[in-house]
């Protein structure tokens, strides 16, 4: 018995758990209630339940399934047979250092805020299954991203709940001698001292580095407080600890990267670290570029020039002062690395900018961004054209084991060992698809959508037990009413992420009285469910919260409207899973490339989406629905009205009668073609495997 809680516990502390069903299934088949409760945290969990209740539960049958998961996960980490063995070996025998500000894996992991985090956290899950040698480095932010609740007016209101280390399953790094290991790094006239902890994500390791100890001034704590929080000295305090520590906790470790991946230009200090340690060999500076340029990669994700870093020269003297006499650096040096005008490198200090020139590859995360990021940034290569702009694209995708719901996975289990099979290829996914009827993705649809229904219910009746405990009655059981009136027969459309004006959440509410008709119809009717959040400081993006939580509560639009609260990674997952139509907005082209929707596809989600981001490359006419082809206008209102109307006669005369016409079983013919369309074409390419096998062929190794 003792071998099998012991083989419990160590399942903890690995979050490989995270995208294997069966393991999952031990978690909350001791305790529902509490899984639920807890965020399905399994640490957290097990401290709820005593030694006594295990070993009397450890017996029989629940015992044998902990030691055959047991039995897999060791495989897992002992498989030598992986693609990185046989295909980069370079990338196994030294690591893969890659920096990121936030690290999406799991919502009990509370480090990430909104996409980049999602897929840095994909990356590095694919990463281990491929058998690369990969450590992630992020920091320990102590109240992580605020928990979302809403007001009465439905104006979004934070708190930011404490994340202990003993309620995660991070351990201290500690140096031989078994001390804790302390780095240090220079801030203004301060050495600000940080631990470090480490997150086992399969194979691969999350490094996090953590500054509230006691050896360091309140205000230095606070850099490992919030994701994104603080003003523009917190952030550049936050991007020093990131970069700078970071590479001198890799060499503390004794770690030899092979690559550093910056994922976007937070981390992009790390090159200065690296440009200290080749200066300190005694190379010449250019020689002391070269160097760092050959190790150095980097991934930009932000289409619009105001969204990229940028630090004043006066910060940017303050703070590196200290740091830059140590190392051997003059200002004017540093300020030319990040300049975008080499004639005034006293204006900005534009992190892109730092990591463009010291890195040898460049990407954006999809097709259409590789093409804005290249004319976004030609002024910093006068004498290339806009197509020779060293800036290329890997089009982001999703891990797919991560985003199956457990119903899902059996479901494809079925006909496959594994939903990674259907990654593979088209082939592969056509072959798996082949063995499938018609009746049995419908089936699967039905059951999805069901299981999704009953998860809101719960979910609301929580959201108001928890939050709302002194409101009114009537307000708790209003809300019920609206959600038991949510019907698996229903056209279901989900919009769900962050609140960033751009992605226009509210524009199908444009014309309210054409979607009144079409949410009311009384044969074809519709139902949305929406999930966000909007940044702390942007209230144009809390607004448009409450117009849609506004919108729900109209009499015409109650039990059909729906906006959940506290948008996170579990939200996601049931949300991607459960709606038939996944609609995406955006201004084109702001989103570089998004990801939630091919979240949805193994689940037979269809995407609605403006031809923006990831989109353009993958829709082909027959495996979703595009809104418009790609028109821009120069006016806001212009192009909100256009993209509006699209989207309104797209649902009118595609989706809607696609999604209701039914054969003499009542089955839905076209619209499960679409489903297969989708499955087949999709889930091959926007995959995290694909995309890593990519940056590790293209940009790791430089095999280009
Ligand atoms: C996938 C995901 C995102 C990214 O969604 P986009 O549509 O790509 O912006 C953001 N937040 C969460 C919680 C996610 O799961």
């Amino acid at each position: 018995m003792q071998n099998k809680i012991t083989s419990l516990k160590a399942l903890t502390r690995n979050l490989w758990w995270s995208w294997d069903t069966e393991a999952k299934q031990i978690f909350e088949e001791l305790s529902p209630l509490l899984w639920e409760r807890n965020n399905h945290n399994p640490v957290e969990l097990l401290r709820h339940i005593s030694n006594d209740e295990l070993e009397a539960r450890c017996s029989g049958e629940f015992g044998d399934k902990i030691e055959r998961v047991y039995a897999r996960f060791t495989a897992y980490l002992n498989e030598k047979n992986t693609w990185a063995e046989n295909n980069a070996p370079e990338i196994v025998r030294n690591p893969v250092a890659y920096f990121s500000a936030e690290f999406g894996i799991h919502e009990s992991v509370r480090i990430y805020s909104g996409g980049l985090g999602v897929l840095a956290g994909d990356h590095l899950k694919s990463a281990s299954d491929l058998g690369i040698n990969f450590k992630g480095i992020t920091l320990f932010y102590k109240e992580g991203y605020f928990r979302q609740h809403l007001n009465q007016d439905g104006w979004q209101k934070e708190d930011y709940p404490l994340q202990l280390s003993e309620n995660l399953p991070i351990e201290k790094v500690t140096d031989q001698e078994g001390n804790d290991l302390i780095i240090s790094v220079n801030i203004a006239q301060s050495e600000v001292f940080a631990q470090a902890w480490k997150l086992k994500v399969g194979r691969a390791t999350l490094y996090l580095l953590d500054t509230n100890i006691a050896a360091n001034e309140s205000h230095y704590r606070d850099i490992c407080c919030r994701v994104y929080g603080g003003d523009q000295n917190m952030r550049i305090n936050q991007e020093i600890l990131l970069g700078i520590g970071g590479v001198k906790l890799l060499e503390q470790l004794g770690l030899k990267p092979a690559v550093y991946h910056m994922n976007e230009g937070h981390s992009a200090f790390l090159t200065l670290e690296l440009l200290a340690m080749e200066l300190r060999k005694g190379v010449s500076d250019t020689e002391a570029m070269e160097n760092v340029r050959s190790r150095c990669v980097f991934t930009t994700h932000t289409p619009v020039p105001a969204g990229h870093d940028r630090f004043s020269s006066d910060m940017m003297h303050y703070t590196f002062d200290k740091y830059l006499s140590t190392i051997g650096i003059n200002f004017d040096d540093l300020m030319r690395l990040g300049a975008e005008d080499k004639n005034n490198i006293y204006g900005l200090f534009t992190m892109t900018v730092l990591a463009l020139n010291l890195s040898r590859s460049a990407n954006g995360v999809s097709k259409l961004h590789g093409e804005v990021s290249r004319t976004m940034w030609q002024h910093l290569y006068p004498e290339k054209p806009v197509s020779e702009v060293p800036i290329g694209h890997i089009t982001n995708g999703v891990h797919a084991s991560s985003w199956t719901c457990g119903y899902t996975d059996s479901f494809w289990k079925q006909y496959t060992d594994s939903v990674d099979d259907m990654s593979l290829s088209h082939e592969a996914a056509e072959a798996v698809l082949a063995k499938v009827t018609d009746e049995e993705i419908w089936s699967l649809r039905y059951n999805l959508k069901r299981n999704f229904i009953d998860f809101m219910d719960r979910y609301l009746t929580n959201q108001l037990f928890h939050q709302h405990t002194n409101s009114i009655h009537s307000e708790y059981d209003a809300l019920r009413s609206r959600t038991n009136t949510f019907s698996p027969d229903v056209l279901t459309i989900g919009f769900a992420r962050r609140f960033a004006t751009y992605k226009r959440a509210p524009l199908i509410f444009r014309d309210f009285e054409r979607l009144n008709k079409i949410i009311n119809s009384s044969t074809r009717p519709l139902q949305i469910v929406f999930a966000g959040k909007a940044h702390p400081h942007d209230d144009a993006g809390k607004d448009y919260i409450r117009q849609i939580v506004h919108h729900s509560r109209r009499p015409e639009f109650s039990g059909k409207v729906i906006f959940l609260e506290n948008y996170n990674l579990g939200v996601a997952k049931r949300m991607v899973s459960g709606v038939d139509v996944w609609l995406n907005t955006p201004v084109r082209p702001m989103e570089a490339s998004g990801t939630s929707g091919e979240k949805t596809v193994l689940h037979g989600g269809l995407n609605f989406s403006v031809l923006d981001g990831w989109w353009p490359e993958a829709y082909n006419g027959e495996n979703g629905f595009s809104i418009g082809n790609g028109e821009s206008f120069e006016h806001h209102e212009e192009q909100d009205s256009f993209d509006a109307e699209k989207m309104y006669s797209v649902l009118e005369n595609q989706i809607i009668p696609a999604f209701y016409e039914r054969n003499e079983n009542n089955i839905p013919l076209q619209w499960i073609k679409k489903i297969r369309n989708a499955i087949a074409t999709i889930a091959p390419e926007y995959n995290t495997h694909r995309m890593v096998k990519e940056y590790a062929t293209s940009y790791y190794l430089n095999r280009k």
